[in-house]
């Protein structure tokens, strides 16, 4: 048997002729960049994530960006997060000219360790991005009290997490601002490359909206310096034929983990994720930790089954942040999970039998 990572093509399938339509619609209407299919999508994409205002952008990177860019982050700041990220949250961060300051993660969340946060907290502090990372919300809870005590912004490393909740509380709505990523591979993608800011602020969203079309709110009164980060009117029309199949989506990756945890409950060498009871995990990623990745990948790949790693090194071992002057042992628990990390197949197309041959094939191996 073959067991593909994600199946997109078989994801699509069910509803090509919707997208079909709507995409012919946006090539019919001539709006291609930003435009009404984007406003739409926008207002859609607000109401699912129980915020005020979503701004389309050209992904998740530039949400990032142009999030902490209207929070007034810039030269000589500091900026807090985690090294077990894609390599983008920190990339923002230097692209506002701001300096990312590394916390570890805690052992079982995966997500920023909220008692380690305060000790890297210096006056040039001005933001902290907790990642969502695998689609599990960070503790959110300790990491507001922590920011509202030192008068600190929060943005949410959203990219992994559509649809995710704390307590109740949809992903990208707790913080500042919500950033997310609708790269194709992701729990919402687009047909190529989008992303949006979510917020309940006006003024910040308005700002957002300025700085991704040229700094101007109306045509040729530029009021800032912008960019040109426009979502794709032909994107916002894929994106708001997807977004209604989103939680459904979901709800079969919470299965297909709900399986897989029960099918390697008791397989030596492999932990599964664990996620806290208040927790709403998306499971854009199932990612269990082995000791002996090489021999274990190697063993996947000769039974059909693709794996992926997200991520085998983190940011600050990555020779881009070597100026930071960190280090083997800086964070050892980001560390010690980056050698031990597995993604499994995972997407909503992944069926019951895959998942058993999968959990078969890992036994085989310990
Ligand atoms: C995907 C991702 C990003 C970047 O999103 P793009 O749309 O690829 O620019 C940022 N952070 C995390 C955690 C991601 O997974």
């Amino acid at each position: 048997m073959k067991v593909p990572y994600m199946d997109l093509k078989g994801l699509h399938e069910p509803i090509n002729d919707e997208i079909f339509t709507a995409i012919k619609a946006v090539i019919d209407s001539g709006s291609f960049a930003g435009g009404p299919f984007v406003e739409t999508f926008e207002q859609q994409f607000a109401k699912f994530c129980k915020c005020e205002h979503a701004v389309g952008v050209g992904s998740g990177t530039e949400a990032l960006w142009m999030a902490l860019l209207a929070l007034g982050v810039g030269d000589g700041d500091e900026v807090i997060t985690v090294p077990n990220t894609f390599i983008a949250t920190a990339e923002a961060i230097s692209f506002c000219g701001a300096k990312p300051v590394f916390v570890d993660i805690d052992e079982h969340s995966y997500t920023i360790n909220p008692e380690l946060i305060e000790a890297a907290i210096t006056p040039r502090t001005k933001a902290i991005i907790p990642v969502h990372i695998f689609g599990q919300m960070a503790d959110m809870d300790s990491i507001m009290a922590i920011a509202k005590k030192h008068g600190l912004f929060v943005v949410e490393d959203a990219c992994q997490a559509h649809g995710a909740e704390y307590k109740q509380r949809h992903a990208g709505s707790i913080g500042d601002a919500g950033c997310f990523s609708f790269y194709p591979g992701k729990n919402l993608g687009a047909f190529g490359e989008a992303g949006a800011v979510t917020t309940d602020n006006l003024e910040l969203a308005q700002k957002i909206c300025a700085l991704r079309d040229h700094g101007q709110l109306k045509k040729n009164d530029h009021c800032v310096v912008g960019w040109n980060g426009r979502m794709d009117g032909i994107q916002g029309a894929v994106l708001s034929v997807k977004l209604k199949h989103l939680n459904g989506w979901n709800q079969i990756r919470q299965q297909n983990a709900l399986q897989y945890n029960a099918l390697l409950l008791d397989a030596k060498n492999i932990k599964t994720p664990r996620s806290s009871a208040y927790n709403q995990h998306a499971y854009h990623i199932y990612s269990v930790r082995v000791p002996d990745r090489s021999r274990f990948m190697a063993s996947m790949e000769k039974g059909g089954v693709s794996c992926g790693i997200h991520y085998p090194f983190p940011v600050h071992l990555q020779k881009a942040y070597a100026p930071l002057g960190k280090f083997q042992g800086s964070f050892p628990i980001a560390e010690k999970c980056a050698n031990e990390f597995v993604s499994l197949p995972m997407c909503p197309m992944l069926n019951t039998e895959q998942i058993e041959y999968v959990s078969h094939q890992i036994r085989a191996v310990s």
